[in-house]
C-alpha cells in the first residue's frame, strides 16, 4: 500500500518539479508562463484529491458502525451532490460536444440514519464516476428507492463505457483500476470504491455493481434504514 501511495504522489511531483525547473532555467513569454502555471495547478489539485481521499479512506479504516448516528436529509445531501456532479460535467466537456444528461430523482422528505460526511462521500463518488466515465451526451440517472426489505438503495445508472466482468470482484481495491490511462486522464485518485465500500461496511450496507461492456454501468449502494432502536 505504501508503494502504491509513493507511486501515486511520485508521478504528480515529478510533473511539477519539472515545470518549476523550466520556470527556473528558462526566460518565458508570460502566456507560456500562465501555461505552466496552470498545469502545475492541475498536479497540485491531483494530489490534494488523493491525500484528502487517503484521509477519508485512513478515518473509514479506524471506524466500525457508526458510533453516532445522525438523521440525514436525502434531498439536503442529493442538492450539493447534484451541484457538484453538474459543475464536473460541464467542466470536462469540450467545445462541440453533446451535453451529458443528468437525472436525479430523490424522494421528499425523507431521512436515514448514518454519518452524514461518509453517506455524502461514497454518493458523491458513485456519481462523479458516473460522469467522468460516461461520454458525451451520455446519461446518468441517480436515484433513491426504498426496498421491500425496508433497506433504501442509491442506484446510479449510466451508457458510459461499461466494465468486463473480470475486473469486477477487484474494483473495490485501493488503486485497483480497469485502464489505468483512462483514469488517469478522467483525474481520478483510484480510491474512490474503497471509500464506498467501507462506507456501506460502516453503515451495515453493501454496494453492489453491474455492468455490460459497450452498453453502461450500474452501481447501487444499500443501506439499511435505522430507527433509533436499531434496525428495522
Ligand atoms: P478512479 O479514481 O480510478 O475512478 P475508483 O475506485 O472510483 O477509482 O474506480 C475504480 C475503477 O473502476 C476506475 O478506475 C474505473 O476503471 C472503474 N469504474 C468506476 N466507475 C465506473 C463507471 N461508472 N464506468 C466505468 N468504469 C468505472
Amino acid at each position: 500500500f505504501v508503494a502504491n501511495v509513493s507511486h501515486e504522489i511520485r508521478t504528480p511531483l515529478t510533473v511539477m518539479s519539472g515545470f518549476i525547473e523550466t520556470l527556473q532555467s528558462l526566460q518565458l513569454e508570460a502566456a507560456d508562463r500562465e501555461k505552466y502555471l496552470e498545469l502545475m495547478s492541475v498536479q497540485a489539485l491531483r494530489m490534494q484529491e488523493l491525500v484528502n481521499d487517503l484521509l477519508i479512506l485512513s478515518q473509514l479504516e479506524g471506524s466500525s458502525l457508526p458510533s453516532t448516528s445522525d438523521p440525514v436529509g436525502l434531498e439536503m445531501l442529493m442538492s450539493g451532490i447534484e451541484s457538484e456532479a453538474r459543475g464536473l460535467s460541464v467542466s470536462q466537456r469540450h467545445v462541440g460536444d453533446e451535453p451529458q444528461i443528468l437525472h436525479f430523482e430523490t424522494p421528499k422528505g425523507v431521512e436515514i440514519l448514518g454519518v452524514s460526511k461518509e453517506i455524502y462521500s461514497a454518493a458523491s463518488n458513485l456519481v462523479n464516476n458516473a460522469v467522468r466515465y460516461t461520454p458525451a451526451g451520455g446519461l446518468i440517472t441517480a436515484l433513491w428507492t426504498l426496498l421491500p426489505d425496508q433497506r433504501i438503495q442509491f442506484s446510479v445508472v449510466d451508457t458510459g463505457p461499461g466494465i468486463a466482468s473480470e475486473h469486477l470482484p477487484r474494483l473495490t481495491e485501493r488503486f485497483y483500476r480497469v485502464d489505468p490511462a483512462r483514469s488517469r486522464e478522467t483525474g481520478g485518485t483510484g480510491l474512490g470504491l474503497s471509500i464506498v465500500k467501507h462506507v456501506a461496511a460502516n453503515h451495515g450496507g453493501e454496494i453492489t455493481v453491474w455492468s455490460s461492456p459497450n452498453v453502461g454501468s450500474t452501481f447501487a449502494l444499500r443501506l439499511p434504514v435505522y430507527s433509533p432502536e436499531g434496525v428495522i
